[in-house]
């Protein structure tokens, strides 16, 4: 028997016989790496990426364990949005085909409270739904998770993202101490790590990506004329097309000039430096880091303390100060196991120094080996609104995100990052449903109130 196949779990006959029926023949490398330990009871914290099958490896795991008969809650499933949701809840239903009468409900936001009120009083074994939503039935008390044992963090990475971290702590405090825990997510981050070092014990680690591979830089160097620096810099970027890019130069001057020729040359590029207001300076890493801008061009001081997740590519406009600083610049690109690109351009006086980073990894090429690419532009995937309010109003992620995707509105794939600061909450809203957005927001009251709201 191969390792991949379900036999060799400790399974019913019955789900065996289900998963042949519904077409699984074989685990996926997350199932067969997981289920082992979830059908333990042990706690697992999983990375893997999108369509591996992570739903059957908890669904698995959490229906061998429910007790049919006891008509309770059972399994909460977080998920960051509504879609997610449902699309978990369905999953769920034909791995549970094997036995009659498991019930499953999803509440969310974004849904009518009132027939959830009616669902909830014919009781359910798993529930599947969003933080928020699920926090303001326990409060209510309409949701009781006494007899619940195991809680799942479905796309954990993106429910923090998404401003729920607050959400989800309160969630916690209203479910048994004894339970077992499975988060997934497609990264790991520190954040990730954080909660997970605080809710789970003794967590089984698993991870399916490439991540344990060192993370891939290639490093290009080019020597160019100064008056040449900014064209190379924008046939880089559509020779290599990345999602997302700093820019590093020496000084403010630079920074400057630097985003407005690229701005001009329909390249969606933002400038940090120290000569920012901090509000200033904020609004510019919430868009970057959200994907309402693709370029930040900044000097060393301002990137300090930047966190971006996935950074595709460095370039190096300006010679850095030495090996440390280049290792510094370039380190941010290449995260959660993606291959980074490192740029860095040098004029002739320069090439003395610049020939102390040779090495046998890192390339020096012919800038002008790079296509002139016409009519090239970048654009951001995302638009930033700034709401008016935020933690001191007792704004919550779960509250924008209902007042968006309530009443026909946007649907949870349109929305990215939401952020919640003391004053004011940043959210990210895909390019063309911004207007929607806008007008929803404008027109519609959160938690009750009306906030002046913006694009940024
Ligand atoms: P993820 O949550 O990791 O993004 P899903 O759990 O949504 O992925 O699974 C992706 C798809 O793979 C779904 O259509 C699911 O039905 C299917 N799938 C999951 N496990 C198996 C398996 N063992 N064999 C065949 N298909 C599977
Ligand atoms: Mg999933």
């Amino acid at each position: 028997m191969s390792k991949t196949d379900f036999k060799t779990l400790t399974l019913t006959k019955e789900m065996l016989h289900n998963l042949n029926e519904i077409g699984y023949k074989e685990m996926t490398p997350i199932q067969a790496q997981s289920l082992p330990f979830i059908l333990e009871g042990r706690d697992v914290i999983a990375q893997a990426k999108t369509g591996s099958g992570k739903t059957a490896a908890f669904g698995i795991g959490l229906l061998h364990k429910l007790q049919v008969k006891k008509f309770r809650v059972q399994t909460l499933i977080l998920c960051p949005t509504r879609e997610l949701a449902d699309q978990v809840a369905k999953e769920l239903r034909t791995l549970a085909r094997f036995a009659h009468n498991i019930k499953i409900l999803t509440l969310c936001g974004g849904s009518a409270f009132g027939p959830q009120l009616g669902s909830l009083r014919h009781g359910a074994h798993i529930v599947v739904g969003t933080p928020g939503r699920i926090l303001k039935h326990l409060k209510k008390e309409t949701l009781s998770l006494k007899d619940m044992d195991t809680l799942v963090l479905d796309e954990a990475d993106r429910m923090l993202d998404m401003g729920f971290s607050e959400e989800i702590n309160e969630v916690l405090g209203f479910t048994p101490k004894e339970k077992q825990t499975l988060l997934f997510s497609a990264t790991y981050t520190d954040e990730i790590m954080d909660i997970s070092a605080k809710i789970q014990k003794d967590a089984i680690n698993i991870k399916t990506t490439s991540i344990e591979v060192a993370n891939k830089i290639t490093e290009r160097f080019y020597e160019v004329q100064n008056s040449q620096k900014i064209d190379t810099l924008i046939n880089i970027f559509s020779n290599f097309k990345p999602e997302n890019v700093i820019v590093f130069a020496n000084t403010k001057v630079e920074v400057d000039k630097i985003a407005q020729t690229l701005q001009k040359r329909k390249i969606d590029a933002l400038a940090i430096h120290g000569d920012l207001e901090q509000y200033e300076r904020n609004d510019v890493l919430v868009q970057f880091a959200n994907g309402s801008c693709r370029v930040l061009v900044a000097t060393d001081v301002a990137a300090r303390g930047l966190d971006i997740k996935e950074l595709s590519m460095v370039v190096n406009y300006d010679m850095p100060h030495g090996e440390e600083t280049y290792t510094h610049r370039i380190g941010r690109t290449a995260r959660a196991g993606k291959e980074g690109l490192a740029f860095t351009l040098y004029e002739a006086y320069e090439t003395d120094k610049a020939y102390e980073y040779k090495n046998e990894t890192r390339l020096f090429e012919d800038a002008s080996k790079l296509k002139e690419i016409d009519g090239f532009e970048m654009k951001p995937a995302y638009i930033t609104l700034v709401i008016e309010g935020g933690k001191k109003d007792k704004v919550r992620a779960g509250d924008i995100l209902g007042a968006l995707t309530g009443d026909a509105g946007l649907e949870g794939s349109a929305i990215g990052k939401i952020e919640i600061y003391e004053k004011q909450s940043y959210v990210a809203i895909l390019n063309s449903k911004i207007d929607k957005a806008h007008s929803k927001l404008k027109d519609g009251k959160i938690k009750a109130k009306r906030f002046s709201v913006w694009i940024l």
